[in-house]
């Protein structure tokens, strides 16, 4: 329709065909599927088991330019190519997508579902709280917290002895170690199974963890942008007096326990995840993990269906997976590990998986290349960069742009030398692609207001930068058809064979590792470390952690750590404030600059519009 409808009305406007026909038509067994409603289900990971021989399909990454704030379309080109390979080119193709937060759907950015006639539908099913995935996990990680803070207040109003007692647990009057307690025991080097057996001098090595409260690096967690959880004080109830400390909650995406889930690839691997999860350290400076505490079982109990992926369909009744979201300027921001593998078994080898990594290619796709296929171990055929004329317009010089406030006359009119001036940020994206050996699909995302002459152009100096290809897209105004020529060129791309290499070698001191992404990925002159960065390297080095991936938390809207640097910055000096460590997700990350991980509503937050037709039950205002 012209003009285009709202994302709402036109994810209503087509009912999903019942889940378990979609499931039977991508080959899924009736036992194979848990269904939620009548639009989703969950798929067991039994599955990978009875398709372990069968070849995996082409593994399509979608990744952008650096976007300007309104985002340039990434999720909706995923769709789109996805709806143009299955719906009219009739191949066998996947999409995967990150489950959205709560926390932009109610502030700034709205939905994630794609847009117009690309969207995964029922678009406030995705939007929402789809299968529960995300309080899963929000229940597991505050399970964790309480645990931490509760064992240091009972380790000090306790003595060895009646903590001992109290943490063995008696059955029928016998007392026994948990299977997670002779872990531990392993673990200190205590080779007994008999609680009645400990020396007084092992009981108090088994009971205490000595956490030093100054070295709690995990935080609590919820879904919502509530920028007053920045800082908080806890344990302030009488029963809880000398134990008050500064905390703080993150959001809900940001935690590790969202980044297990995305890079684990079977339960008894995330059982070993969240049980090496470090928390703290210890009066002697020794890792302190969820094993330790004893919380793994319980956690793992939380998270048995979160693992399991989501799946639902596009507006044209092709299959996609939603699992997992972590957040991509402070965690990885890629889809699940899971889905992806599940999905290249089920396209077969024919045909196509389309993933998409959050922001930039500088921030998510480095982080998909280097992160998520390093623990997965597969291999990327083809890269889409969506660009866009307003984000080029943006990098050549052009007025900023802001949510929620309309655009400037240069982006609304023809402007090519602002298109021409700003295609440097494309071009450094195609080259950083280029670093990890896997060709370039340039897909220009179309707006209406974008000139032929400056489809043109775009398209031609991208294919001048090196891209195997170009080409405008039109599938949020016309679905799935707009897109069959992106469809072609990926096929294309996707028939030379893949030369994927990593960046760097793992094996590399942090700070080497830290410094070849600044400058190949970023075009920093070199890094500058904060002593407390540099401690927390040594810390992490001697403790054994050297020799994980880096997971970069830098902005998004530049390719340098200062938002308003567009195009390509150069001469500059990348600041490392502070160095963190994810033990159990299995990165090390460095905060360039300031990053929070708990954003805050805007003045005009989208909830003033969201609202529910309580007489037909109808979401409205989600977009
Ligand atoms: P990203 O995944 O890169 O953040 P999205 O795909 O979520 O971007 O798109 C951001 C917003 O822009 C969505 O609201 C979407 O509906 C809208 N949008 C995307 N492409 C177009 C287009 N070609 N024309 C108009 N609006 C678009």
């Amino acid at each position: 329709l012209s003009p285009v409808p709202s994302d709402i009305e036109i994810s209503r406007a087509q009912t999903p065909k019942a889940v378990d026909i979609l499931a039977k038509e991508i080959g899924l067994l009736a036992d194979e599927i848990e269904i939620y409603g009548k639009s989703k289900a969950k798929v067991r990971l039994s599955l990978l088991e009875r398709l372990k021989d069968q070849a995996d399909g082409k593994y399509v990454l979608v990744a952008g330019i650096t976007p300007t704030p309104l985002g340039e379309g990434k999720s909706t080109v995923t769709i789109g190519l996805v709806q143009a390979l299955t719906a009219h080119l009739n191949i066998n193709s996947f999409a995967c997508l990150r489950q959205p937060s709560q926390g932009p759907t109610f502030g700034v950015k709205g939905g994630a579902a794609g847009g117009g006639y690309a969207q995964v539908i029922p678009m406030e099913e995705f939007n929402l709280h789809l299968t529960g995935d995300i309080h899963a996990i929000t229940a597991a990680n505050n399970l964790l917290a309480a645990a931490i803070d509760t064992r240091i207040l009972h380790e000090n109003t306790q003595t060895d002895k009646a903590l001992y007692n109290r943490l063995v647990a008696s059955v029928n009057g016998v007392r026994e170690f948990s299977k997670i307690q002779l872990a531990r025991l392993k673990k200190l080097g205590i080779n007994k199974t008999d609680p009645s057996t400990l020396t007084e001098e092992e009981m108090r090595k088994f009971a205490r963890l000595d956490i030093d409260p100054s070295t709690i690096t995990w935080q609590r967690v919820m879904d919502t942008n509530d920028r007053f959880l920045r800082k908080i004080t806890i344990g302030q109830g009488s029963t809880e007096k000398g134990y008050s400390r500064q905390a703080q909650f993150d959001i809900a995406v940001a935690s590790e326990v969202m980044a297990v889930l995305a890079l684990t690839d079977s339960l008894a691997d995330m059982k070993e995840r969240l049980d090496r999860m470090v928390v703290a350290s210890d009066s002697n400076g020794q890792p302190v993990t969820t094993g330790d505490l004893g919380v793994t079982g319980a956690l793992t109990v939380l998270m048995k269906d979160a693992i399991k992926p989501n799946l639902m369909q596009t507006l044209e009744g092709t299959p996609v997976f939603v699992h997992a979201g972590p957040f991509a300027n402070i965690a990885h921001g890629n889809s699940s590990v899971l889905a992806d593998k599940i999905a290249l078994k089920l396209v077969g080898e024919e045909g196509y998986v389309v993933t998409e990594a959050g922001f930039g290619a500088d921030i998510g796709m480095e982080k998909f290349f280097n992160i998520k296929c390093r623990a997965s171990g597969l291999v990327p055929s083809v890269v889409v960069l969506v660009a866009t004329v307003r984000a080029l317009k943006m990098h050549g010089g052009g007025p900023s742009v802001t949510a929620g406030v309309p655009l400037k006359k240069e982006y609304t009119e023809e402007n090519l030398q602002l298109v021409a001036d700003g295609a440097c940020n494309l071009e450094k994206q195609i080259q950083i692609a280029h670093l990890f050996g896997v060709p370039v699909v340039v897909a220009l995302n179309v707006f209406k207001t974008d000139t032929r002459a400056e489809i043109d152009l775009v398209c031609e100096l991208a294919k001048r930068a090196g891209a195997f290809n170009a080409v405008p897209c039109y599938h949020w105004s016309i679905g799935g058809k707009g897109s069959v020529d992106l469809a072609q060129a990926v096929r294309e791309a996707a028939s030379k064979k893949s030369r994927f290499q990593f960046l760097y070698d793992v094996q590399l001191p942090i700070v080497e590792k830290i410094r070849t992404i600044a400058q190949a990925v970023y075009g920093a002159e070199d890094i500058e470390l904060s002593p407390e960065a540099q401690s927390k390297i040594d810390r992490y080095t001697e403790q054994g952690f050297g020799n994980l991936p880096i997971c970069m938390a830098k902005t998004h809207l530049s390719l340098s750590h200062q938002p308003v640097k567009k195009g390509v910055p150069k001469d500059f000096i990348l600041p490392i404030s502070d160095v963190r460590a994810s033990i159990g997700a299995g990165f090390i990350y460095p905060l360039v600059g300031t990053m929070s991980t708990m954003p805050g509503l805007p003045t005009r937050p989208c909830f003033y519009d969201i609202d529910l037709d309580t007489e037909t039950e109808q979401v409205k205002g989600l977009f």
